[in-house]
């Protein structure tokens, strides 16, 4: 037997200083090549093999959309063909996949895992074009992506360890072993087009199934550059097929159809909701119950009590509410403030959101630029009008400009009260929400009155206070003077409760579970 190579303890990719002259002509050079790479046309991959279409559909700079960023074979055009095909190619792969050792395929994700690091600016750079991330946003996205191969890859091996069972009363020998599921669909979103598409499509992988990857419309040549990593690591055809498609074709074939085992999605409430009662149907020839890990929306809240430091405080809300344009699931979209406090703490969130300086994502200084698309637009420019019909108040930005890429000021709408849309509906844009409270009693009950429960913060000095909102504050993730943003992998592990979605805990130590299914064996000695 080959000798164990012995790994490192997992420990969190170091972030970029873009400080530091040496990272920032580094990122300079990285945007430029993938300036000139802008454009190219990608194909499907099937079995390992690429499949050119007629159709096409592009990708564009959210930023600046005249800029086309990628032109993909669209497999909407052939997609019942094109899904069986893929499939057909996951279930031969798979036939031989299974049983490569545990070991063998953490070793793929490491080999990963080192040339996103010894690219990182370059995957970076992609993200800064395609979904208009800004430096930092976009090298914590690549920073993530590398988490999530070096812990998967160790969690796997951990998994494939004896597990501990209780001695049989009977002369036999007891194991229990992780077995993976078979075909998975893997659907991720635009927002962490690196990161979360990487982590969900290797996490299934490591685990021995195979799978068909459709990524987000919106975010489809990272992903592309993603499936040529996989190439040079060699990993074998058809381990991993690429159908760039819409959701509501490709996406909603692949979940239907018999032969897909699990669906693995990230996404808005409604389309995993969606896919969640698609995959309770048994179709003809379907032999298992479909497995779904739906990780969903969540509308995040702030809570800050009386006695919090209220500078702080403001640092977090304005990252929380503002970064990336508010384009997270665990973007702080309700801040819920204790009324003694009310006004010095807008006041300081007010001049903090001013000094945002909004731009190109390409310039090293632009903190905050454009929303996806023309539809993320007009929710944004709609959810602000409603929020001025139902009583709220616009003190700062509230307007938005598509005329170069798809601008939308950072909003801030005070005297918002409970229940009112803006309160209540994922916006997914940077528009806060602000709510003033009595005290910490309504704060926490403002806080929990909502369908979703991913991530929240509390501000405050009392350690009773923060203890109270260990216990009551029903959240997937709860942070404690600290912004609501920003999960580590191993560290924070991340998923919602209630609409918010399974809670299946991405970068945890039970989120390959969700992967595999357990074979207990006993045999008589
Ligand atoms: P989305 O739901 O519009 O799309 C997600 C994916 O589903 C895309 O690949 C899309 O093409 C596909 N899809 C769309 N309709 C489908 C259908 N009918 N059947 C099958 N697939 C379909 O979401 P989005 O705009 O890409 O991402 C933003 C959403 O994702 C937000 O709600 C955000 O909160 C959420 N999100 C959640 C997490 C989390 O961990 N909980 C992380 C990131 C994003």
């Amino acid at each position: 037997m080959k000798p164990k190579r012995v790994l490192s303890e997992f420990r969190n990719e170091p972030l970029t200083d873009f400080s530091k002259p040496e990272n920032r002509k580094a990122m300079q050079e990285a945007i430029e090549r993938v300036r000139s790479e802008l454009g190219k046309e990608y194909p499907l991959i099937i079995n390992g093999e690429k499949v050119w279409l007629e159709e096409k559909f592009q990708s564009i700079n959210p930023a600046n959309k005249s800029q086309v960023v990628g032109i993909f074979s669209d497999a909407d055009s052939d997609a019942e063909n094109l899904v069986e095909k893929a499939i057909e190619s996951a279930t031969e792969a798979f036939k031989s996949w299974q049983w490569v050792e545990p070991e063998e395929r953490a070793e793929y994700l490491f080999k990963a895992a080192q040339i996103l690091r010894e690219r990182k600016h370059y995957f970076s750079a992609w993200m800064i074009f395609e979904v208009g991330k800004t430096w930092t946003e976009a090298d914590a996205d690549t920073a993530e992506a590398i988490d999530f191969l070096e812990f998967y890859g160790r969690e796997m091996i951990r998994w494939a360890e004896p597990q501990p069972l209780v001695p049989s009363p009977l002369p036999e020998k007891n194991e229990l072993e992780y077995i993976p599921l078979g075909v998975g669909a893997i659907i991720p979103p635009w927002n962490f087009p690196l990161a979360i598409m990487c982590g969900m499509t290797t996490s299934a992988v490591v685990t021995g199934n195979t799978v068909v990857l459709k990524p987000s419309p919106d975010a489809p040549t990272i992903a592309y550059k993603f499936m040529e990593v996989l190439e040079e690591i060699g990993l074998p055809k058809g381990v991993v097929n690429f159908l760039a498609g819409s959701g509501t074709k490709v996406g909603e074939i692949l979940v239907a159809h018999p032969k897909i085992r699990f669906i693995s999605f990230t996404g808005s409430k409604a389309v995993g909701l969606k896919i969640y009662e698609e995959a309770a149907k048994t179709r003809p020839g379907q032999k298992w119950m479909k497995r779904v890990i739906a990780e969903m929306g969540g509308k995040d809240a702030i809570i800050v009590c009386d006695d919090a430091n209220l500078d702080e405080a403001a640092v977090g809300i304005v990252q929380s509410a503002f970064g990336f344009q508010g384009q997270k699931c665990s973007a702080c979209s309700r801040l819920i403030v204790d009324e003694k406090v009310y006004d010095a703490l807008l006041e300081k969130v007010i001049n903090l959101t001013k000094q945002l300086k909004i731009g190109d994502p390409t310039d090293p200084e632009t903190q905050m630029t454009a929303v996806i698309n023309q539809k993320a637009f007009d929710k944004a420019i709609s959810m602000i009008q409603k929020g001025v019909e139902e009583g709220g108040k616009i003190v700062l930005g509230g307007k938005g400009d598509n005329s170069k890429g798809f601008y939308v000021e950072p909003t801030i709408i005070t005297d918002v009260k409970p229940g009112t849309t803006v309160e209540q509906v994922e916006i997914f844009a940077p528009v806060l929400a602000v709510i003033k409270v009595k005290n910490y009693d309504e704060a926490l009950e403002v806080a929990n009155d909502t369908e979703y429960g991913l991530t929240g913060s509390v501000y405050s000095t009392s350690q009773e206070k923060l203890d109270r909102a260990k216990r009551e504050f029903h959240v997937g993730n709860l942070y404690l003077n600290r912004k609501c943003t920003g999960a580590l992998v191993g560290v924070h592990p991340f998923g919602g409760f209630n609409m918010s979605g399974t809670d299946s805990k991405a970068g945890g130590r039970e989120y390959l579970l969700h992967f595999m299914q357990a074979k207990s064996i006993a045999q008589k000695i």
